[in-house]
């Protein structure tokens, strides 16, 4: 029976109403009455549950579309402003023994090289993403008891808090690891990681079960009642997603709404970011041999539903979709991305060349750093290396109230402007350090608080004098 309270993934993610909800969107996707009821409670930011959802999700009416996209720009404007949040992957190593179909890392997989790196590794790796200006890493790593167990994954975010650079440091971990214990999450939590990510890759039971085929992440229910023992083990921000393409998307995106819905239901905050990646191209694995691709217009409704259906959820688009796809996104509610990233074990300090096939998939956007944040700045963005809520403990649902307080304007905007001033200062190359300029002076107006923006004006100048490290 469906319970969103429920600790038990077949009671919160129940299959009956999925379908239920699925049959329900089919009725009612042209109700020209209850489309408009949905759309005006999404007008009033208050979210739209997996029901509603559905409806608009199924509704093919292309004016429906559009006002779904308009209010999508508009809510990540009042909520997230023209920030973007900058990040990078870290991949510490390709030992796996599960068996999942779509992944180069599968267990059987005996073409790819196996590789994983050592803590002098490490030092070598995170300093490339230093000199490139880095400040937020996303650490990955196949799931393997013997090669990777817990206290290597310990050791690697100690190593990585500890690398002093010219710069400054690597200011937030978050981590991208297999479902694992209660305990084992708190000793993450106690080692300072920021947000706990785990994509549920499908809600759909039985195709996550034959995508699995072996290891311990067969276990469904195990994967899905993550996110709770990771709350119960003291992660207050946690990450989901879903890997499109392997199982029909309107199950997917109900699927995903029911998991944030439950969290909230149970532990008082929904998910602090949701990821939204497509199956790529990798070693040992087509793509096309997934029948559940979607195209780029599903997958652009997809992302503006779910920013109007969880308006204070972050939403992280990587280097899997390319530069044009990424445009198109970025307005509908995306406040996270990657850039300048590497999939393979080592990518950062050598880079890879041809025969390296120890990449996770295939990039499709391979700009520089710099590349991205001048791209950025053009698009009338703000790239932002902001690390400050969570250093000031606003995690969880104190990260929420914030965000609902609308006092970002005062705090999130001008610790964008005084990270970028960092990065202008520290990495850009002179054509973006003109623009970054420009763009700063421009934005230094938006902060409503004359306070907070006259200490932003002095705290932008002391960073060009040598100072670094303020923030609100
Ligand atoms: N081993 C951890 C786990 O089981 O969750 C971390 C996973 S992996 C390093 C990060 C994510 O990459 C996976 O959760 C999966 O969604 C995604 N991924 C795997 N193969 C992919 C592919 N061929 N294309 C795109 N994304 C892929």
């Amino acid at each position: 029976m469906y319970n969103p309270q429920s600790l038990r993934a077949e009671e919160f993610i129940n299959h009956a109403e999925i379908l239920d909800t699925l049959e329900y969107a089919r009725a009612h996707k042209n109700d020209t009455s209850l489309l408009s009821e949905i759309l005006a409670k999404a007008a009033r930011r208050k979210g739209l549950n997996h029901r509603e959802a559905a409806v608009l999700l199924l509704c093919e009416d292309d004016a429906v579309t559009e006002q779904m996209n308009r209010l999508a720009r508009q809510i990540k404007l009042d909520f997230y402003g023209s920030r973007i949040v900058i990040f990078a992957p870290l991949y510490l190593s390709n030992y796996c023994v599960n068996g999942c179909t779509y992944c180069p890392y599968h267990a059987k997989n005996k073409h790819i090289s196996r590789k994983k790196l050592s803590q002098e590794d490490i030092v070598r790796e995170v300093t490339a993403l230093q000199d490139m200006g880095h400040k937020r890493l996303a650490i990955e790593a196949g799931e393997d008891p013997l090669h990777n167990p817990i206290s290597y994954i310990l050791e690697c975010i100690d190593t990585i808090y500890h690398i002093h650079h010219k710069n400054g440091a690597i200011r937030r971990v978050n981590v991208n690891i297999a479902a694992t214990t209660e305990e084992e999450y708190h000793m993450l939590k106690e080692a300072g990681i920021g947000t706990y990510i785990l994509f549920q890759e499908t809600y759909h039971k039985e195709s996550y079960e034959k995508l699995h085929p072996t290891g311990p992440k067969h276990n469904y229910d195990y994967h899905t009642e993550a996110m709770d023992r990771a709350m119960a083990g003291g992660i207050d921000d946690v990450g989901l997603g879903v890997l499109f393409g392997l199982e029909n998307y309107p199950y997917e995106l109900v699927g995903l709404l029911m998991h944030a819905e439950h969290l909230e239901a149970v532990h008082g905050v929904g998910p602090h970011t949701i990821s939204i990646p497509r199956i790529k191209k990798a070693e040992d694995i087509n793509p096309d041999d997934f029948d559940n691709g979607i195209s780029d217009d599903i997958f652009a409704k997809i992302c503006a539903l779910i920013r109007i259906s969880v308006p204070y959820t972050g939403m992280i688009i990587s280097t899997r979709e390319s530069q044009a796809v990424r445009e198109r996104l970025l307005p509908l509610g995306i406040s996270q991305i990657s850039g300048g990233s590497r999939t393979s074990v080592g990518g950062y300090d050598i880079p890879e060349t041809p025969d390296d096939n120890s990449a996770q998939f295939d990039v499709s956007d391979r700009r520089s750093l710099d590349e991205v944040v001048r791209w950025l700045m053009e698009m009338d963005y703000i790239p932002s290396f902001c690390t400050a809520c969570y250093r000031a403990g606003r995690t969880g649902d104190r990260f929420m109230a914030l965000c609902k307080s609308g006092q970002i304007q005062n705090c999130c905007h001008p610790n964008a402007l005084i990270t970028l001033q960092e990065f202008l200062a520290d990495y850009a190359s002179p054509e973006t350090r003109a623009l970054g300029q420009e763009v700063l002076k421009r934005q230094l107006l938006e902060i409503p608080n004359e306070n907070v923006r006259a200490k932003t004006e002095t705290y932008l100048r002391e960073i060009l004098q040598g100072a670094r490290d303020f923030r609100f």
